[in-house]
């Protein structure tokens, strides 16, 4: 499966505030790069700390880039997506990837309101896993749009094969706000990047990483 991971960083390496909320880092530009990604990619996926700060929907809103509008992806051990959030609503497949210690009935009140609960670790999300399971539903090109504890794991299970950051021209501070990759952090080995690219979107830049 080839897994592409984007976002949008302050030039401090934030991706929101000290609230966790939702920060307009980029402009239209960026916003038109991002969804000609989403449609190319069979899937979307956030982390359960996105959908439960910022209810993202995950939309193509651009109908005019053609194939099917991909299905969404929430990496969420004990199944604490809402099950009236957005991630959940219309007819695309949406696939909740849980862990063994997710409660049965918060599984199955999301299976309820329409996903399809992929069970992988005991404790959090075994991500190789579970995405073995995505790829056998005719998963094979994922976008995923963070947040910065779920992109730390993928790094930290080398399962990225492509980055691309837009970095906005503005500060957002704070020791406690996301960051692009947050995690345990890596102390030794730390994963290195090939750059590919570099554009001026926006107000800002878009750096394109091979992994
Ligand atoms: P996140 O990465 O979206 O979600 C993290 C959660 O995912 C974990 O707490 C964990 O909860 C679950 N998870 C399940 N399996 C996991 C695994 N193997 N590894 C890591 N996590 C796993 O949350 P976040 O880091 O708090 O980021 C949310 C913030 O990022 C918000 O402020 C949002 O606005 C911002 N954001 C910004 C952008 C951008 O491009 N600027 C994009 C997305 C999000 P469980 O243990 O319960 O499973």
């Amino acid at each position: 499966m080839h897994v592409h991971v984007n976002a949008a960083v302050s030039v401090d390496g934030k991706l929101s505030s000290t609230r966790r909320e939702q920060i307009s880092i980029s402009g239209d530009e960026d916003f038109a790069r991002m969804e000609t990604i989403r449609a190319e990619s069979d899937a979307v996926m956030v982390g359960v700390g996105t959908v439960l700060a910022d209810d993202p929907s995950l939309e193509r809103h651009d109908e005019s880039l053609g194939r099917e509008p991909p299905a969404r992806v929430v990496a969420d051990s004990r199944a604490r997506t809402p099950t009236d959030a957005d991630i959940l609503a219309g007819d695309r497949p949406t696939y909740v990837l849980a862990s063994a210690a997710a409660p049965e009935d918060r599984r199955r009140a999301l299976e309820r309101a329409g996903a399809t609960v992929i069970v992988a670790g005991d404790e959090r999300v075994a991500l190789p896993e579970a995405f073995d399971e995505l790829a056998s539903h005719g998963v094979s090109r994922l976008m995923v749009e963070g947040g910065g504890e779920l992109i730390f794991s993928l790094f930290a299970a080398e399962l990225v094969d492509e980055l691309t950051v837009y970095v906005g021209s503005m500060i957002i501070g704070g020791r406690g706000a996301p960051t692009l990759a947050d995690g345990d952090g890596f102390v030794d080995e730390f994963p290195t990047l090939e750059l590919r690219d570099v554009a001026r979107l926006d107000d800002g830049v878009v750096l394109t990483y091979d992994v």
